[in-house]
């Protein structure tokens, strides 16, 4: 299609043995302890490693890092990646050094001694992987040091941070252009999870590189079931959603406000799941303390603004909800994507309303900018309305918005493929409500919102529908057919469709263009029925009952839990002593895979992904002894794989936590 311009789209992976079927490969096997190269990783890791430039398009989880990573560890060389996430460098350092990679950042939160101590290891040749902030290319001490040591690739990691229509924008990123100027011999390689192709060229452009290959992954993320619930009482939804499904589970909760994601924090904590605050308006120190424990922690619950999660890499994030409308699809898809890195179940849940639909069209009429942008603005969050409102699997539409194809049978994953909403006609709901914006507004010049509308349909004597004598209208009172809850879903859903407006800053509704087909009768409203208990939760296989993991460890059959729960015991600790993230010792997903593997011997333990040489030797015995502590076979005796591993008396300790 035109708008791509010379983009190659997705080449098909070659076959065969290729140059990568080498050191890539080995690199892959020896350092991360996996089988193979995901999707298009092979391909782009070659085109890096043979010095081609590439815009790397793929989904949080896709695997982005190894594209950069093995580069760096096959060619001569540091690789420099410019990320602007300075909280989260260490992390990413320290998950590299426990895989054996010389890894190093600079950035403003070291002081002098530490910052000259990798300084000097860069100009030794003793780093394969530099991190840096993209504020310090703005200093001549920083480009003067780049140029006295040799570079291997550099990767500009959330590249769509150039763009300055994105919700990310960082001014520092516009002077990354000037690395192919001055570095014209050293590879390129930008990467991001937004996927729309405005960001696509908007990055190419900026960031100067125009013959870069263009790599575009799949978009769908299918381990994440996506849902979207009408909001009644949001807060009671999500502690039910919580509890039913993800109790013990680590995952964020998203709202617009400061105010609101400190009370949904408080009522979590009150109500007995663990949940800290973060948004732009607490203290640093705060904020980075709350980060840090989501990190460390297996269970924490984050409420947060927007302003939390772009690069946290923690890969067991078990679910994300939005309490609000997000604004647009990219940040939904980038938010939720949050959710899952390791492959396993993971839910992204979302209570929307009326009243969101309201507020975010207000928003925009009140906010800043001008008629361009309140266009574009107002285009993002009418994709987003659809989405909310589609009786189509929700992933199927996501994907077409990523100019995608979705499967036609539907995903199997989401709640309109779960459960397909009924339908319904609302010609005549929907007539009945706009006659009675039309009334209001003829017969009395007046414009009202939503409430005194659905006061009016369903002839309420409220104070407010006496003091304006609303009583009187003919329309007042046609529709006792429907309850409240159904006329705010009637009224959300015309203006999902544009048949109806919101006014001003206290969001009057008004008609549009397109009402009118409807009043004249020209056309049929067909309307998605609103359940009768909102945000009924199915539970999956695991059944109910609480427990730390229950969900990570909801797909391991029964007689494996308790040498998974040993192993996350024995991870915790390991992880306490080195004051690092769990994960960075293995992940679930990793643990998952010893439990399923039952090794016998150190040498079947390095066959598990994500087992690779450093971890093996650290970690080898370490495992092998807690699980012949279950009774399983000792690590010896190296024959009796399939021996049964018996109940152990007792729970694990359950983990203890900083
Ligand atoms: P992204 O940066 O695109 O969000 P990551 O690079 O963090 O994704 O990768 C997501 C997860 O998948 C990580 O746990 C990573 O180690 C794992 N992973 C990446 N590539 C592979 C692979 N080829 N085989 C197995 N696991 C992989
Ligand atoms: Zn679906």
């Amino acid at each position: 299609m035109g708008a791509m311009g010379g983009i190659s789209e997705m080449p098909q992976v070659t076959e065969g043995p290729g140059t990568a079927d080498s050191e890539a490969l080995a690199t892959l096997h020896r350092v991360f302890g996996y089988e193979a190269f995901r999707g298009e990783q092979e391909e782009i890791i070659e085109h890096v490693v043979a010095g081609g430039d590439a815009l790397v398009l793929m989904p949080t989880g896709g695997g982005k890092s190894l594209c950069y990573q093995i580069p760096a560890l096959v060619r001569a060389g540091t690789g420099v990646v410019i990320s602007p996430l300075i909280a989260l460098m260490q992390d990413q350092v320290d998950a590299l050094r426990a895989l054996g990679v010389r890894a190093g950042f600079v950035n403003s939160t070291q002081d002098f001694d530490e910052r000259r101590l990798v300084e000097a290891e860069f100009l030794a040749g003793e780093l394969d992987l530099l991190y840096l902030a993209p504020e310090r290319l703005r200093l001549d001490t920083t480009l003067d040091l780049l140029s006295r040591g040799k570079i291997s690739v550099f990767a500009i990691d959330e590249a769509h941070c150039v763009s300055q229509w994105g919700h990310d924008f960082r001014p520092d990123y516009l002077a990354l252009s000037l690395l192919g100027e001055r570095w014209p011999d050293v590879p390129r390689i930008a990467l991001t999870a937004t996927a729309t192709r405005a960001t696509h060229q908007e990055i190419t452009q900026r960031l100067n590189l125009p013959t870069a290959r263009h790599f575009v992954a799949s978009f769908d993320r299918p381990n994440i079931q996506y849902r979207i619930v009408p909001k009644a009482d949001p807060k009671k939804q999500l502690l039910a959603f919580l509890r039913e499904e993800h109790a013990g589970d680590a995952g964020i909760v998203y709202c617009l406000s400061r105010n609101s994601v400190e009370r949904t924090a408080e009522f979590l904590t009150a109500n007995g799941i663990e949940a800290v605050p973060y948004h732009a308006g607490l203290d640093a120190r705060v904020r980075a303390a709350h980060q840090s424990r989501f990190l460390r922690e297996e269970g924490l619950v984050v409420v947060a603004t927007i302003a939390f999660g772009m690069g946290i890499d923690k890969p067991d994030v078990r679910f994300v909800a939005h309490l609000d409308l997000p604004k647009s699809i990219e940040g939904y898809y980038q938010e939720t994507g949050r959710a899952g890195r390791d492959g396993l179940a993971s839910t992204a849940w979302m209570a929307y309303g009326l009243n969101d639909v309201i507020q975010q069209r207000k928003l925009i009429q009140s906010g800043e900018g001008d008629e361009a942008f309140r266009r574009r603005a107002a285009a993002h969050v009418d994709a987003m309305l659809a989405l909310c409102e589609t009786a189509q699997c929700r992933r199927g539409q996501l994907l077409v918005y990523f100019d995608q194809a979705p499967d036609a049978a539907g995903c199997g994953n989401c709640d309109t493929c779960l459960t397909p909403p009924e339908t319904w006609d609302g010609t005549i709901a929907a007539q009945k409500a706009l006659s009675t914006v039309v009334r209001l507004q003829r017969e009395r010049g007046q414009k009202f919102g939503a409430v005194q509308i659905v006061d009016i349909l369903l002839g309420k004597r409220t104070g407010k529908v006496i003091q304006f004598d609303h009583d009187q209208l003919s329309v007042f009172g046609i529709g006792t057919d429907l309850t409240e809850t159904e006329w705010r879903g009637v009224i959300r859903q015309l203006l999902a469709q544009g048949l109806l407006a919101v006014e001003g800053e206290y969001g009057t509704l008004a008609l549009t263009e397109a009402s009118g087909t409807v009043l004249r009768r020209e056309r049929e409203v067909p309307l998605r029925k609103e359940p009768k208990k909102p945000a009924a939760a199915r539970t999956r296989s695991g059944g109910s009952g609480g427990g730390k993991a229950k969900a990570a460890a909801a797909e391991l059959p029964d007689e494996l839990l308790p040498a998974f729960e040993a192993l996350r015991a024995w991870r915790a600790e390991q992880a306490r002593e080195q004051g690092v993230p769990p994960y960075i010792i293995f992940n679930d997903a990793t643990l998952r895979g010893i439990v399923t593997l039952k090794p016998a011997s150190v040498g079947d333990l390095g066959t598990v992904s994500g087992v690779g040489e450093k971890k093996l030797a650290m970690y080898g015995e370490g495992v092998l002894t807690v699980l012949a502590s279950l009774g399983g076979p000792a690590p010896a005796a190296g024959d009796s794989q399939d021996a049964d591993w018996p109940e152990p008396d007792e729970e694990p300790e359950p983990d203890e936590w900083i």
